[in-house]
């Protein structure tokens, strides 16, 4: 099956995609994640999307396209993925259609996390994760056990950069600027599925197999 997952900064998409990749065992793709791997290893593409990461803006469409093209043609992704964090933006959402189209692989499911910003603004303030084994935590709904300390690994947690209020802000604006205008070109296709965030994960994740099993 091959997902597309939607959701403001802060809905949840990363968490639920992995679940997500657990019981369908197919990989959750995130750009956002490739990204910050990039950036971290020093590499060149991971260099020239940091200046945009950490304000909070969108990399150059053309970049973000290249990666998924490129992971997508992966063995592990040929039964299937979760795209988390792409389309973006109009042209991405159009240029995955007619990569699909190519391929003669198009996506089975366009589902969408929703959750009201007030929201979104407290739970990516008080989000941590753990570099070393990914694993992630909340200050407020979801604390280690010891202050900043990974219960699974005892790595050093840490607040992403781009979690911090001035990128918060951003993150949100060129959300609601540019991808909710790609949500209503899978709607005016009647191709999404809306599923309620708000809740518990476990929840929130019975309401999104639902939504794929319609
Ligand atoms: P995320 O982890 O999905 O919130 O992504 C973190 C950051 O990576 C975003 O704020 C963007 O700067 C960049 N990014 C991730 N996915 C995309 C995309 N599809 N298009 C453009 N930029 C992206």
């Amino acid at each position: 099956m091959r997902i597309i997952l939607f959701g403001a900064p802060g809905a949840g998409k990363g968490t639920q995609a992995s679940r997500l990749e657990e019981e369908l065992e197919i990989p959750q793709i995130s750009t956002g994640e490739i990204l910050r791997r990039a950036k971290a290893d020093g590499t060149p593409m991971g260099r020239a999307a940091s200046e945009y990461m950490d304000a909070g803006k969108l990399v150059p469409d053309e970049v973000v396209v290249g990666i998924v093209k490129e992971r997508i043609q992966q063995p592990d992704a040929q039964k299937g993925y979760i795209l988390d964090g792409f389309p973006r933006t109009l042209a991405q959402a159009r240029e995955l259609e007619d990569m699909l189209e190519k391929i003669g692989a198009p996506i089975d499911k366009v589902v969408s996390l929703e959750v009201p910003e007030s929201n979104l603004v407290e739970r990516l303030s008080g989000r941590r994760s753990c570099p070393e084994c990914k694993a992630g935590y909340h200050m407020q709904f979801a604390p280690p056990s010891r202050d900043e300390i990974c219960d699974k690994c005892g790595g050093s947690l840490v607040h992403r950069d781009d979690d911090r209020p001035e990128s918060v802000r951003e993150r949100l604006r060129t959300f609601e600027a540019q991808t909710a205008p790609v949500k209503d070109f899978y709607e005016s296709k009647g191709r999404l599925a809306r599923v309620d965030g708000v809740g518990k994960m476990e929840e929130v994740f019975e309401l999104l197999r639902e939504a794929l099993r319609k």
